[in-house]
């Protein structure tokens, strides 16, 4: 559809509200073909989410926004009623050169969310994109398209990010995450935290800090809650120009749902049917506010989530959910001295279809480079300075017969392309994966790169002593800081090279990022992991 045809639309729906005579909300029922839409009049701004890009492929992607004009209400004041929203994807960001555009229709029962799967489009290039809805108009956001499948390509370059706890921090990384311009964004969970609002928190090394901004209500445990959680995180601009400058590829972590939850269990002994019913509540919030496809469309408390994108020739990215198929943490969920449960060889990560899923598809690609984007720490580190040893049990190293089938899946294809990148521990790791990070192999198997949160954790420190401790009693890691940011990667034929971006400060707006590391690693020598 036209601007023309759109503002005609408008102009007759406002011919029609003066005739009716429009209160502060107004929803008429407007034959457009079939089904009957509602158009309203907004009393505030609707798109004040924001707009997203996500999933992209060779020949699309999908276009995401929601409507909201009053997004901390419990209703963000929409009425119970279906409304139509054009969109648009243009060539030029002026919008000149329309190459799509449509209607889509925002439903209440997806809390006014649309997910456009945007088709027909030009493999590798940007495209720019915004919606309409009655008289309003949204921002624009940019989307880039894959190459085409198997294309030969010379170089990605693409951003990392995860972890947002709103409180603790204000979103100064996705704000230069976006002027990084990437070509897709990784994020690997922990968009929003369930937990209540709070105004001070035990901030680490430092003591109680006053959180520098708040979440509004308690615990979430309804769909309301959790629509609401969202919309206040979305209304962070400097998210939102991270959503705005390129598609997000997104997967969820534990906070999405409940602090540490796998399976059918979450951490307080809830009966499964009852943990299941907050499950579907999460799960649809999440769906209606990631740029997911509608195959991710959750079904009851189940959602399907790993998925692979192929970015020409040169990168396998698998998406992983290394939390829904999952089997309960060993040694009761401590992070702590591991128990013989560790070595369980019925235990899953992935569960069987995925992990299937998985290794089949990391046997059949002929990618330059395999990567495995997901959530929870693949070294099996040794967490405690001296003779104790601790493992975070909710990470790999808590789950080895899994772990051991997937590294083993890896070595046996002897490509030495393939890099592990999580999220998860508040904390940036580099290192070397091997079957047993305490009796490491002669050659490492594969490279891992774990992204620090965006604000998770505060202010954090560019060194911790005790991990300085912890990386002599474990030769596989090779690098490590404390501080808040996001990770760029930047993928050549030849060369793998991982930009540590950090921030001093995320108590206060507007803090300067700068490289604070950067790793290599080369093409078939996953050994060679070095500074640069
Ligand atoms: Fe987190
Ligand atoms: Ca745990």
């Amino acid at each position: 559809m036209t601007d023309r045809q759109h503002r005609l639309i408008a102009l007759n729906r406002r011919n029609l509200l003066r005739s009716f005579g429009a209160a502060a909300i107004t929803a008429l029922a407007l034959p457009v073909g079939a089904p009957v839409l509602a158009t309203p009049a907004f009393r505030n701004y609707p798109f004040q989410l924001g707009v997203a890009s996500g999933d992209p492929a060779p020949d699309g992607f999908v276009i995401w926004t929601r409507l909201a004009p009053d997004p901390l209400e419990l209703d963000y004041r929409m009425p119970a009623a279906a409304v139509e929203l054009g969109w648009e994807v243009a060539a030029d960001d002026r919008f000149r050169d329309v190459v799509q555009a449509g209607t889509a229709v925002a439903r209440p029962e997806l809390g006014h969310s649309v997910h456009v799967e945007v088709a027909g489009l030009q493999p590798g290039r940007p495209y720019w994109y915004r919606f309409t809805a009655g008289r309003e108009r949204s921002l624009w956001g940019c989307a880039k398209t894959l190459p085409a499948a198997g294309q030969p390509i010379a170089r990605l370059r693409f951003g990392i990010a995860g972890c947002q706890h709103y409180e603790q921090g204000y979103y100064t990384a996705h704000r230069h995450l976006a002027a990084e311009e990437p070509d897709f964004v990784f994020c690997y969970g922990d968009y929003i935290y369930e937990g209540r609002s709070s105004k001070v928190w035990n901030g680490g090394e430092t003591g109680p800090l006053e959180n520098v901004r708040q979440y509004v209500g308690d615990e979430l445990y309804t769909l309301s809650d959790y629509r609401r959680r969202y919309a206040q995180t979305k209304m962070d601009t400097d998210l939102q120009a991270a959503h705005a400058a390129a598609p997000w590829f997104v997967t969820w972590d534990d906070h999405e749902i409940d602090n540490n939850w796998v399976g059918d269990i979450d951490q307080d002994g809830t009966p499964e049917a009852i943990f299941a019913l907050r499950k579907q509540a999460a799960m649809q919030a999440y769906y209606e506010n990631m740029p997911l496809r509608a195959s991710s469309m959750p079904r009851g408390p189940q959602m399907q989530l790993y998925r692979q994108a192929r970015y020409g020739d040169l990168l396998d990215l698998n998406l992983l959910d290394t939390r829904q198929y999952r089997s309960d943490q060993p040694c009761e969920d401590r992070w702590g001295v591991a128990c013989e449960a560790i070595d369980r060889s019925d235990a899953a990560v992935l569960g069987g279809a995925q992990e299937e899923w998985l290794l089949g598809r990391m046997r059949a690609s002929d990618a330059r480079w395999q990567a495995l984007a997901q959530q929870i720490m693949m070294m099996d580190l040794d967490r405690t300075p001296g003779e104790v040893r601790t493992e975070n049990l909710d990470s790999w190293a808590g789950y080895r017969e899994p772990r051991r089938r997937v590294l083993e899946a890896v070595r046996e294809q002897g490509r030495g392309n393939t890099v592990v990148l999580t999220g998860d521990e508040h904390q940036n790791y580099a290192g070397e994966l091997h079957i047993d990070g305490n009796a490491p192999g002669a050659r490492s198997i594969a490279t891992e790169f774990v992204s620090t949160s965006i604000t998770s954790g505060g202010n954090g420190v560019d060194q911790r002593l005790d991990t300085l401790l912890i990386q002599q009693e474990n030769s596989q890691l090779k690098w490590h800081n404390a501080q808040r940011g996001y990770v760029m990667c930047d993928v050549t034929r030849d060369l793998w090279t991982t930009e540590f971006k950090t921030l001093d400060n995320v108590r206060e707006r507007g803090a300067q990022i700068r490289t604070r590391h950067r790793m290599t690693v080369e093409h078939g020598r996953p050994e060679s992991l070095a500074d640069a």
